[in-house]
Order: structure tokens, then sequence, then C-alpha cells
């Protein structure tokens, strides 16, 4: 190794360095959590007509509580940090803790002023982010650890990176893509609303409702998705979702603001026509983000006696094999029965050998330049 190829492996975060206890890991990972998640609460209060997601308005009710976790947060996750950045050789994950910590302390930490009325008018969910990566990697790093279909491929494997930054804007720009999705349906489908069934369905008790509301929603994602699987310039778009090469519970992230908003946009078309209820709507949601990000988890489970009719892990890895029988197969999130029935199901009884795009399809590996790419002339 050169001197230069050294110092490059210093502050990399892909590492072949151990991860077991007394390595300096475990410490430089909960640092760099708890100090993006301090951060990330200290930054929402001072800008909260920036950062703060109306529907988290209730997370901020107790501040006095906040504020102590907060304090909290921040003295452990500088501590961490150091413990880390004197067993690691690898300096990156502790520094990242204590970059983060000194940041918040910098901006008043737990003392912050309040800069505004919180869940107002703003166009950033950095909240959201923050809560919503805690949330996910406290459930699937473990899950996937314990339980790897690959254990060799690490948390921070080959452009996690890239899968992050997607998770950053997907979860920041909540506010915005929601406007666009729900927008469309609200101003042209106002009149296509079936009063009958408006009435009917929407007063449904939720244990019936949310089942049919997963089925009709996988019914219109399912063509949704195909055609951007057939139609070459749409291609384009969802080809970045396709072009990650490592699958895990981040991979799913990666998908196109364009592709995000025109699937859940039209995806949405039957929801408000149908009218579902608002509780059918939200629980909907739930489990939306939790099975497609599960789908995409770098877990071994097969659940054989439900894969026939709910999407599994395995059923949506084929989704993205990179072997020539797996292309254009396994379309629906929720069900494979919409799969079945349109000829498009498979499921071989073993997993696929390898992900992404076939051909020479080579695709920049940035979030902006892959922004940019579908619009780029080829
Ligand atoms: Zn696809
Ligand atoms: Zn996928």
């Amino acid at each position: 190794m050169t001197e230069k190829q050294k110092k490059k492996a210093h502050v990399s975060l892909e590492t072949t360095e151990p991860m077991s206890f007394g390595s300096g890991f475990i410490s430089g990972i909960l640092s760099s959590i708890l100090g993006i998640f301090g951060l990330g609460i200290v930054l929402s209060l001072r800008f909260p007509n920036y950062f703060t997601t109306e529907e988290l308005t209730d997370f901020y009710s107790s501040i006095s509580i906040l504020r102590a976790v907060i304090h909290v947060i921040l003295i452990s996750s500088f501590i961490l940090g150091c413990i880390s950045t004197i067993l690691r050789a690898n300096k990156a994950l502790g520094l990242t803790g204590i970059v983060c910590t000194l940041i918040a302390a910098l901006l008043g930490g737990s003392q912050v002023e309040i800069g505004g009325e919180i869940g107002e008018r703003s166009a950033f969910g950095l909240d959201y982010f923050v809560l919503s990566l805690i949330l996910y990697s406290a459930v699937f790093i473990p899950l996937e650890r314990l339980w790897a279909l690959r254990p060799e491929q690490a948390v921070f494997r080959r452009e996690w990176n890239v899968d992050l930054t997607y998770f950053f804007m997907n979860s920041i720009l909540v506010e915005v893509l929601t406007f666009f999705t729900l927008q469309p349906s609200f101003i042209l489908f106002d009149g296509a609303r079936i009063i009958y069934l408006v009435e009917t369905l929407g007063s449904l008790p939720l244990i019936i409702q949310v089942p049919i509301l997963l089925i009709v929603a996988d019914l219109a994602q399912y063509w949704i998705h195909r055609t951007f699987h057939v139609i070459p310039f749409l291609w384009n778009f969802h080809a970045i979702h396709h072009s990650a090469e490592m699958m895990d519970w981040l991979a799913g992230s990666r998908l196109h603001l364009v592709d995000a908003v025109v699937t859940r946009g039209f995806t949405y078309i039957p929801i408000y026509c149908l009218g579902f209820s608002e509780t059918a709507i939200f629980v909907y949601v739930f489990l939306v983000a939790i099975q497609a990000t599960f789908i995409h988890a770098n877990v071994r489970w097969e659940f054989k006696i439900i894969q026939n009719w709910i999407a599994t892990p395995a059923f949506h890895h084929w989704h993205h094999g990179a072997e020539p029988e797996a292309i254009d197969k396994n379309f629906s999130v929720h069900t494979p029965i919409w799969d079945r029935i349109f000829g498009t199901y498979y499921m071989p009884g073993r997993w696929p050998k390898a992900y992404g795009l076939v051909g020479d399809h080579k695709l920049p590996n940035n979030w902006l330049t892959q922004m940019i790419y579908p619009f780029k002339k080829k």
C-alpha cells in the first residue's frame, strides 16, 4: 500500500477493520448516530421554520424532557467518539460523532434557543430524517447482522453513502414530495370520486379497509412500475433504483425524485377516488414504508408459507436480480398476486447471484449526477 492509499484508507468508512467489541467500532457507530441525532434535533429547534415537520409537532410537546435527552445524547456521543478515535485506526466514525456534537454545542446544545413556530410553513423535514434514520437503523442494522443473507456485506458497503444521500433527500423533502403526490388527485380527480364508494369504503372497519387499500394500491403500483420498465424514457429514471448492486435496507431509498413522485402520485389516484378513510391511508403509508424497506433488506428469511401472497425479500431481490431470467419480474410491492395474474411472477427457490443493471449500462455514482442522468441525451 502506498502512503497515499494508506491515508485514504484512514478516513474511508469502507473498512476491513475489526467490528468486534473493544475495536472502537460499536462506540464509533453509536457516537455517529447519537451525534447526527443530537445535531439534527438542535438544528430543528434552532430553525423550526425550515426544518420541522408538521406531523411531528407532538414530538416537541415536552420541551424540558427533550432538552434533558439532547444533553445526555450530546455528552454520550462526545465520550463514545473519543473512545472510538483512541481504539480505532479508522477515525471517521468517532470524528463524525465528535464534529456533530461540537456543531450542536456551538448552536446552543441542549439549551438552544427555539427560533420560531414548530411545524409551521417548513419545507424541510430534518427532524423527520433524523427520527427515521434512528428508527430504521435501530431495527434493520441488528436484523441484517443477525440474519444476513450475505454476511460478508458490511453495514458500510460500497455506495452506502449514495443510498444514505437518497434516504436524506427523500426524508428532508417529505413535505414537498407529499404535496406533489397528493395535489394532482385533488385537482384532477375530485369529480371522479364515486360518492357511493366514498361513503361505504371509508366507513368500513380498518381490518377490512386496509387490506383492500393495499391490494388496490398495489394494482396501480404494479402497472406504473411495469410502465417504467417498458418505456425507454421512463426507464432512464427507474434504472437508478436498479443500479444498486448490493441489497440492504438502505438500497430501497435509491429512487429518482421523478420516479418517486410519479409512482406515488398515480398510486394515490385510486386511493383518493375510492374514498378510503384518513386513518386507513395513514396505516397504509406506514406499512408501505416498512415493507418497501424490508423487501430490500439483506436478510435470509424466506417466508415459504406466505411467499405466494405477501411480497418478501426473496420476491423483491429477484426484481433486482442481474440474471437474464430475472428481468422484468416481480413488480408488486405488497402482494405477488398481481404478478401471478399478469404472468410476471418469478420465485425459483434460490436467491439471485448478483444485483444491478444488466448490459453496458453505467450510471454516475452520486445523487446529483444521478438526478441529472435521465435528462441527458444518450
Ligand atoms: Zn423496477
Ligand atoms: Zn427495489
